[in-house]
């Protein structure tokens, strides 16, 4: 699972809650963030093998720390438990109960993964795998990861308050993305080394950290000063 993490991240931001939308996005691939940088160390392992599944090169056959289910819901707990910390330290709005959603938007990542990975996601250590394996038809899988995309995108514009502007430059996010996930399961490339895959997750997935931070500060301006 790719793009589709992201539709979590848009759905779960509202002008109720307010939390930032770049939170989220660190939020719903956080457990990828652990994973590439235990890659990266050498602890956990992954091997990259062209057509290993249809939609996926990824054969991630161990990877306890970052995407065992016991992981995930350790990982989830400890993002609410610093989500407060973490807005004090950066001057956000806090209430409790954005201190869930948070922790939800990381063991969301699980869940999702859980659908699309061939069973490599232990229950925990390295062992009793699961997954339903979505990846293994690839038209099915680009098709969730897109609506699920798109399902996001459509609650985040319909539950926050934005000038035209930032719509827009919403919706033309969102198109980059699809082209994104277009590229990932359709256009056929040498596979990367597992170091290598590691570096590129962290590249991209800060890149969209990025691109969510100012996005929502396009026409902030102006639309305080109307109010
Ligand atoms: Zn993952």
């Amino acid at each position: 699972m790719f793009v589709g993490h992201y539709g979590v991240a848009f759905a779960a931001k509202t002008e109720r809650n307010k939390i930032p939308l770049w939170v989220l996005f660190i939020g719903v691939q956080f457990l990828d963030y652990i994973w590439a940088t235990l890659v990266l160390l050498g602890v956990e392992k992954l091997r990259v093998i062209k057509g290993f599944t249809a939609g996926s090169m990824l054969d991630s056959y161990y990877h306890p720390y970052s995407h065992s289910l016991i992981a995930a819901i350790l990982w989830s707990t400890a993002a609410a438990i610093s989500y407060r910390p973490l807005c004090r330290l950066l001057g956000y709005a806090y209430k409790r109960s954005t201190a869930l959603i948070a922790g939800v938007a990381v063991f969301s990542h699980w869940l999702l993964d859980f659908i699309a990975h061939p069973r490599d996601l232990a229950i925990y250590d390295n062992t009793w795998k699961v997954g339903l394996g979505l990846w293994n038809y690839r038209g099915l899988e680009f098709g969730l990861e897109i609506a699920l995309l798109a399902a996001g995108i459509i609650l985040y514009l319909a539950r926050n308050v934005m000038p035209a502007i930032r719509q827009k430059a919403v919706i033309v996010f969102g198109i980059a993305l699809v082209v994104v996930q277009i590229g990932d399961t359709y256009v056929p490339r040498t596979p990367l080394t597992d170091k290598g895959t590691a570096v590129g997750v962290w590249i991209f997935y800060t890149l969209f950290v990025l691109i969510a931070f100012l996005l929502e500060k396009i026409g902030r301006r102006r639309q305080t000063d109307v109010s």
